[in-house]
C-alpha cells in the first residue's frame, strides 16, 4: 500500500517538500485504487478474523473480496444496534473489532429518536489526521486559518500536539476551542479572531449553519468584544481560567482597532461584514454541499461573494475523502474518496424523478440488490449510489445513508458530488428528519384536534432558513366537521407535540444549541393541496402517480402555499431534551460529540 505521508517531517523539510509528499500520496492512491481497496479489505478482515460478528456471519477467516461479498450482509445501524449496546454497556470482548474500542462517536443520524453510536479505535485518529493533512495546498500562502475539525480529533494529541503547519494555524488558542462552555468558547474565539483581524486569511466552520451562528453571535455580542479590545481586558462572563490566560497572551489594548470594529458593526447593513472586519480573508472554509447549500445566499451576503471552500467529506463512521479542487463553485464540488480510509462499496440508487415522494422505511436488501453493489473502481459516471463502508473500527458493509453521484475521476479514483442524505426531508442544522419521523410526529399532534371533530387532510413541510435561527414549517389543510372553533392554544399544543416527537438531535438544536427556532404550523385554505397537485401536473407529473410531497423546497410552490395561509401558530416553548444518551451514560465508554453540534464553540475566525 502506498505509504501515507507522515504527520511530522524533519525540521529541515520545507513546506514545499511536505506538500510534495502529500501530493505524491494522492497521485499514488488514486492511480491504483483497486489494489489499495483490496489490501484495505484483506487487512481489515485478517486482523478481525476472530471477532464475534464475522464469525457469527460465517466468514470463517476468509479475507478475499469474493467470500466477503458472498457471505456478509449489507446492513444498517439497526442490524448492529444490539452489538453496539453490548459494547456501550461495558462488554470488552472482541464483538466487532479486535482492537479495543477507544470511544464512541455520536452521529447526528438517529435511530429510534436517539443518536447513533459509532464505535471507533485509537488508530482511526491517525487516518483522520491523514485526511486533514491532505487538505492543504489551496492557493493561499500560510497564515492564520480556520479549518473544520471534530471534537474527538480536537481533544486528541493529534490536534493538540500537531506539528507546526501554516495550514493548521488558528487565531484561537486551543483552550478557547476546547472550552466546554459554548458561550465562553465562541466569545473568546471571536475576540481572538478580531484582535488579530489583519492576520486572518480564511474564516470558517465545519458546516455553513455553524458559521452563520457565529456571525449571529457577533451581531448580538459585538459591543462587549469591542470593549475588551479597547481596554485589553476580558469580559467577566468569561470565567474559565485557562481561557482567560490564553486570551490574555494575545489581547492588548487597541482603541484604534476597537473603534474600527465598532464603526463597522454599528452599521445597519451587515452585507460584506466578513471582508470588512477581516480585510485579508481570501475565502470561507465551510461545507455548503448537501442540505447546507440552503445557506449559500446568506454566506455570499456576509462575505461579499468570497469563494466558499468545501474541503472534506467525513462522518462519525469514517472519514471519506477530500475536495481536490477547493476553489471550484459550490455546485461543482466533488470529493475524491481516499482509498486507504476504508473499503468502499456502492449501491446504485434508482430515484423517482419529479415531485412525488413516498413514505418508505429502509429495508434489508434482497439477493438481487446485494449483487448490484459495485466497487470503487466500477462506478459509472453520472450514476447515483448509496455509500456502503467497511471500516477498520468494525463496521462491515454498513450503509452510511448518503447518496453520491459520480462526477469525474482523479486518475482511476472516482470523484463524487454529495447529493443528499437518504430519506431526509427536513434539516436546519445537524438535525436530519425523515418522512417516517415527520409522519409519526404529525400523527401524534393531530390527536389534539379530535375533540373538535377536525383532522388534517393534507400536509407538507418546509425548512425555513429565512428566519434566525431557521425553523420547521408545517402546512396543514384541515377537514372540519365540528362547529366549535379551534382555539389557537390547541394548534400551539400541536406544534409542541410535533417537536416532542422529533428525534433528539432536533430537540438538542432547539433546547441546547438554539440553532433551530420554534416549529410553526401554517393552516392553509381548503383546496390548497389540490392547487399544489394542479401545479405539479402542469410541470409534467403524472396524475396517477402523484403523491403530496411531504417536504417542499421549490420557491413557486412555497409561494403558492404561503399565499393561501389563513392562520399560523408557533410552538410556545422548547420540547424536552436531556443531555447524554440513556444507554451509555452510566458506563466507562466515553462519548464524543461531533463538532457541528458544538460548532459555535469549535470554530474560529
Ligand atoms: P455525522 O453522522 O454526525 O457524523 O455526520 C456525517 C454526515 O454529515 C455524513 O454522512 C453526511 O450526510 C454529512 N456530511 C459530511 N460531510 C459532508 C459534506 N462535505 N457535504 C455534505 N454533507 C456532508
Amino acid at each position: 500500500m502506498p505509504e501515507a505521508p507522515k504527520n511530522s517531517y524533519p525540521s529541515d523539510y520545507s513546506l514545499d517538500e511536505m506538500n510534495k509528499k502529500k501530493l505524491e500520496f494522492i497521485e499514488n492512491v488514486t492511480s491504483n485504487p483497486d489494489e489499495v481497496q483490496k489490501k484495505v479489505l484483506s487487512e481489515i478482515l485478517l486482523r478481525n478474523a476472530h471477532v464475534e460478528y464475522l464469525q457469527r456471519n460465517g466468514l470463517n477467516g476468509h479475507t478475499d473480496r469474493e467470500s466477503f461479498k458472498k457471505t456478509m450482509p449489507v446492513i444498517t445501524y439497526e442490524d448492529i444496534q444490539a452489538d453496539i449496546n453490548r459494547i456501550a454497556n461495558g462488554d470488552t470482548s472482541p464483538i466487532l473489532c479486535s482492537k479495543p474500542i477507544s470511544e464512541f462517536l455520536t452521529s447526528s443520524g438517529t435511530s429510534g429518536g436517539e443518536r447513533k453510536l459509532m464505535p471507533t479505535i485509537e488508530e482511526e485518529l491517525e487516518r483522520r489526521s491523514l485526511l486533514y493533512s491532505l487538505l492543504m495546498p489551496a492557493k493561499t500562502p500560510g497564515g492564520l486559518v480556520a479549518r473544520p475539525v471534530l471534537t474527538s480529533y480536537y481533544k486528541s494529541c493529534h490536534f493538540k500536539e500537531r506539528p507546526y503547519d501554516p495550514y493548521t494555524n488558528y487565531t484561537s488558542p486551543n483552550e478557547t476551542i476546547l472550552c466546554p462552555d459554548s458561550y465562553q468558547s465562541m466569545y473568546s474565539q471571536l475576540l481572538c479572531g478580531l484582535c488579530q483581524n489583519k492576520e486572518v486569511l480564511r474564516v470558517g466552520a465545519v458546516f455553513a449553519s455553524g458559521f452563520i451562528r457565529a456571525i449571529r453571535f457577533l451581531e448580538k455580542h459585538w459591543p462587549l468584544v469591542v470593549k475588551d479590545i479597547r481596554t485589553g481586558t476580558i469580559d467577566s462572563q468569561i470565567t474559565d481560567p485557562s481561557v482567560r490566560d490564553a486570551v490574555m497572551k494575545i489581547l492588548k489594548p487597541n482603541p484604534k482597532l476597537a473603534g474600527f470594529i465598532e464603526n463597522e458593526c454599528r452599521k445597519d447593513c451587515w452585507q460584506g461584514i466578513i471582508t470588512r472586519l477581516w480585510p485579508n480573508t481570501k475565502y470561507v472554509d465551510v461545507i455548503v454541499t448537501g442540505t447546507m447549500s440552503q445557506y449559500i445566499p446568506i454566506l455570499d451576503y456576509y462575505s461579499n461573494g468570497l469563494p466558499l471552500v468545501c474541503t472534506m467529506y467525513a462522518s462519525s463512521e469514517c472519514y471519506f475523502g477530500v475536495n481536490l479542487n477547493p476553489l471550484c463553485k459550490p455546485s461543482e464540488v466533488s470529493y475524491t474518496l481516499v482509498p486507504t480510509m476504508a473499503y468502499f462499496e456502492f449501491l446504485p440508487v434508482h430515484r423517482n424523478n419529479g415531485v412525488a415522494n413516498s413514505i418508505s422505511m429502509p429495508k434489508s436488501l434482497n439477493e438481487k440488490e446485494r449483487q448490484e453493489l459495485v466497487d470503487l473502481v466500477d462506478v459509472k459516471l453520472g450514476q447515483e449510489y448509496e455509500l456502503v463502508v467497511t471500516t477498520y473500527a468494525g463496521l462491515y458493509r454498513y450503509r452510511v445513508g448518503d447518496v453520491l453521484r459520480v462526477a469525474g475521476f482523479k486518475n482511476k479514483a472516482p470523484q463524487f458530488n454529495f447529493i443528499c442524505r437518504k430519506n431526509v426531508v427536513l434539516s436546519i442544522d445537524s438535525d436530519k428528519t425523515d418522512e417516517v419521523e415527520l409522519q409519526n410526529a404529525v400523527k401524534n399532534a393531530v390527536n389534539h384536534l379530535v375533540p373538535f371533530d377536525a383532522a388534517v387532510s393534507e400536509y407538507t413541510s418546509y425548512a425555513d432558513t429565512t428566519t434566525v435561527p431557521g425553523h420547521y414549517v408545517l402546512y396543514w389543510e384541515l377537514s372540519l366537521n365540528g362547529t366549535t372553533p379551534i382555539p389557537p392554544s390547541v394548534f400551539e399544543d400541536c406544534c409542541l407535540t410535533i417537536e416532542e416527537s422529533l428525534n433528539s438531535v432536533y430537540r438538542q438544536g432547539r433546547v441546547c444549541d438554539k440553532s433551530i427556532g420554534p416549529l410553526e404550523i401554517k393552516i392553509v385554505e381548503p383546496g390548497t393541496f389540490d392547487k399544489l397537485m394542479d401545479y405539479a401536473i402542469s410541470l409534467g407529473a403524472s396524475i396517477n402517480q402523484y403523491k403530496t410531497p411531504r417536504c417542499v423546497k421549490f420557491a413557486p410552490i412555497i409561494e403558492l402555499l404561503n399565499s393561501r395561509v389563513v392562520s399560523n401558530y408557533f410552538s410556545p416553548k422548547c420540547p424536552k431534551w436531556v443531555a447524554g444518551h440513556k444507554q451509555w451514560s452510566s458506563n466507562n465508554n466515553k462519548a464524543t460529540t461531533r463538532i457541528e453540534e458544538m460548532n459555535g464553540k469549535a470554530q474560529t475566525v
